[in-house]
């Protein structure tokens, strides 16, 4: 939306100076994310007399009666007609937009291709290849905000991300809300394995990096070729939610923990200097000490490098938010604080294992903010800290890390050594 906005002529403001545009993209994955999205746009209204406010995004989607209640929001524009905001924004015609408009998301069956598809960060892009999904897992508000799967067409796919290299980029990163379920609603179908070998054949930029895949959908063949093909980044990020097997019955989630287990000594057997990220959702309904310490004790004894750890939020209209036995609050903190201790434990001792061994990374724009020293992320997700110019910036180098200080990894550029690089 910003790019194309810009690209009509709009420019952002200073924090400081007032807009006459406000768009604000909600988000509703927790009851905060949905709490802090009405902050933010009283935040726009209030400062920003005489604005056009435009709220949009999952809060939208969800809850249009809930914003509806702000006074000052010109419109509320669900996901179908999010990518139109521009031209509603700029046109000149006489008949206005709705104030509100109430679409059905579940009956979207488009992959919405955006003109600008790659965001975020400018380093590391994100390529959102998926949207929705099918799976509704019984906590989970996703499939009702976005809709059922769908998927970007792969040779656009690969035509995206063939525009990054002359763009000066090195990585991008393929996203979507349900990453393994990629291809299954395209006619003829396909997956993400085959999108994957097409991406290795046609080598178009020098490092791709996988978000989320769901453990039953981590196929050997994706394992295997991501050991194989170097163009794609040694690392997994893993869903498990928790390891106790009633627990993941009642999430609607289709694995056990013995699944999960296998899979995660699979990645670590073709691929031991893997990052294993993995998610867990702390103190679902029922959640009892015994299941929580089986969620705990299996990621202990696991080759995980980092953890994602959410406390459980009882969203409106799905069905966990009426199960019984619901976690009180104070539970639910210390077990979170006890999984983060985990997490941290676990990503140090990650870290650890290549104290003075050569890495390549892949320099961010931006320095580190308490060391003011340039910052660059390993295949395997490593932030490994450097002193260097700034022209080293958005560029792969080779460097060799020395230790771990106050969690920070550190590292030496090789240009700074007297060594040959031998990665
Ligand atoms: S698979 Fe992920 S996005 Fe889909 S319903 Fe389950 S948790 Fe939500």
């Amino acid at each position: 939306m910003a790019h194309q906005l810009k690209n009509s002529g709009c420019y952002p403001v200073h924090p400081k100076e007032k807009a006459n545009l406000c768009i604000i993209n909600t988000c509703t994955v927790t009851q905060k994310a949905s709490m802090q999205s009405r902050q933010a746009v009283r935040k726009a209204i209030r400062s920003n007399p005489g604005a056009r406010i435009i709220v949009t995004g999952c809060y939208a989607q969800t809850e249009p009666d809930e914003i509806n209640k702000i006074d000052g929001v010109h419109h509320i524009i669900g996901h179908t007609d999010k990518f139109k905001i521009p031209d509603i924004v700029l046109s000149k015609e006489k008949e206005p937009y709705p104030h509100l408009i109430r679409q059905n998301i579940l009956s979207e069956h488009h992959f919405e291709h955006t003109p600008a598809a790659v965001s975020g960060n400018r380093t590391r892009p994100f390529l959102k290849i998926q949207d929705g999904c099918d799976s509704f897992c019984t906590y989970c508000i996703v499939p009702y905000a976005r809709g059922r799967s769908r998927s970007m067409l792969i040779e656009n796919v690969l035509k995206n991300i063939k525009q990054l290299k002359p763009a000066g980029y090195h990585e991008v990163v393929l996203t979507g809300v349900h990453l393994g379920a990629y291809g299954l609603d395209l006619s003829p179908k396909t997956d993400l394995t085959e999108l994957l070998n097409r991406i290795c054949e046609s080598n178009p930029i020098d490092r791709v990096r996988l978000s989320s895949i769901e453990p039953h959908e981590l196929t050997d063949n994706i394992v295997r070729l991501v050991a194989k093909a170097d163009i794609f980044c040694h690392h997994f990020h893993i869903p498990l939610q928790s390891g106790d097997d009633l627990i993941l019955k009642k999430m609607h989630r289709p694995y056990t923990r013995s699944l999960f287990r296998n899979q995660i000594l699979k990645i670590n057997e073709l691929l031991p200097d893997a990052a294993i990220g993995v998610d867990t959702l702390i103190g679902f309904p029922g959640e009892t000490q015994k299941a929580f310490e089986n969620t705990l004790s299996l990621i202990d004894e696991l080759p995980v490098t980092y953890l994602h750890v959410f406390p459980f939020s009882a969203r409106k209209g799905t069905p966990a938010s009426r199960y019984p036995k619901p976690v009180d609050s104070k539970t639910i903190k210390v077990r979170c604080k006890k999984m983060r201790a985990l997490g941290h434990r676990k990503k140090m001792d990650f870290y650890k294992k290549f104290t003075g061994k050569p890495v390549e990374i892949l320099i961010e724009d931006k320095r580190d903010r308490s060391t003011g020293l340039l910052k660059g992320i390993t295949s395997n997700y490593i932030p490994v800290h450097v002193n260097g110019d700034d022209h080293l910036k958005n560029t792969l180098v080779p460097v060799k890390i020395d230790k771990i200080k106050n969690g920070k990894v550190l590292g030496t550029l090789y240009s700074h050594l007297h060594e040959p690089f031998e990665s």
